[in-house]
């Protein structure tokens, strides 16, 4: 397809989705289908499938996935796809002669808000995404920060509360035990418990994050509480971010949210301007939602592989 300057490839626990993108960051054509779990052999094969469906000429390959992936491409651990030391970037290589990378999903996804989103005039920039975890994404000065093995950028397990809430990584008190999904959803139900408390969440069945979301934006006083809460915790571990890296910019990002983040972000940028070194001294970032949505990981994958040619 004329325009495309690269095939982008979103590996989710669940689905994958994967398209020509052009180079200010347009979705071009679009194909999605499940992730076939447990098997590194099936991924590769299902990538090169749909690499194959979108274009049959010689686009570069840009995957961004749910998993630690090292600088060189492999995927050394993916808990929720079930892959371990897969050598992705480098059996894309070898079976299409295409350039290929494979990045971190929130990598790739803070790659792409910092090129053709939200950050496209930040030099600097973090990302939080929320999703069922807190993932992370950290461009200084226009490059994705990676660290040695590919472990940088895990923003979601910087410790907020020492001795906290219990984390699914095994830590306690990190951020995402008090900011993610599937933590709103937790405390929302714990606090539900409580016959006190009047909510519309009483109601619903399997509470999830994304019905305090709709709850607070019907009005719901005590689903707002919960996430003006949530944003607070954010706000602390952003604190600590500033101070380490002093950004421009820090993001929001996660489909879901970009609508929480009418209650989040006024929150967290509240909680974090209280523990900024020099607060009355200096400009704090700006914070807000992302804008690429959950296509951020998929531009972000295409545009560092374009980058590669
Ligand atoms: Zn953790």
């Amino acid at each position: 397809m004329s325009g495309a300057v690269a095939i982008g490839v979103d590996v989710g626990g669940t689905k994958l989705v994967a398209a020509t993108i052009a180079a200010d960051g347009t979705v071009l054509e679009r194909r999605r289908q499940s992730t076939p779990a447990g098997d590194g052999d099936q991924v590769l094969r299902t990538v090169l499938e749909i690499v194959e469906v979108l274009d049959d000429g010689t686009l570069p390959i840009g995957v961004g996935i749910a998993a630690i992936v090292d600088p060189e491409g492999t995927v050394r651990y993916g808990p929720n796809i079930g892959v371990r030391d897969l050598p992705l970037a480098a059996r894309l290589r070898e079976e299409t002669g295409r350039p290929a990378i494979v990045k971190n999903d929130a990598t790739a996804a803070a790659y792409g808000e910092s090129r053709v989103g939200a950050g496209r005039d930040a030099a600097s920039m973090v990302m939080l995404t929320i999703g069922t975890g807190v993932g992370g994404g950290i461009v200084l000065d226009g490059r994705v920060v990676e660290g040695r093995g590919g472990f940088a950028g895990e923003l979601g397990h910087i410790i907020v509360s020492d001795g906290g809430r219990r984390c699914p990584c095994g830590n306690r008190g990190c951020v995402e035990a008090y900011a993610s999904g599937s933590a709103i959803a937790l405390m929302a139900r714990e606090r539900l418990v409580d016959r006190e408390v009047e909510s519309s969440l009483r109601e619903v069945v399997q509470l999830d994050g994304k019905d305090v979301t709709s709850a607070a934006q019907s009005g719901d006083g005590f689903a707002r509480q919960v996430l003006v809460e949530a944003g607070g915790w954010l706000g602390v571990a952003m604190a600590s971010l500033t101070n380490i890296l002093d950004p421009d910019l820090i993001l929001l990002g996660g489909g879901a949210s970009i609508q929480a983040g009418e209650f989040m972000i006024p929150a967290a940028r509240e909680a974090m301007i209280e523990r900024l070194i020099g607060r009355k001294h200096r400009e704090p970032p700006v914070v807000a939602a992302a804008t690429l949505s959950d296509d951020a990981g998929m531009i972000g994958a295409a545009l560092l592989a374009a980058g590669q040619r």
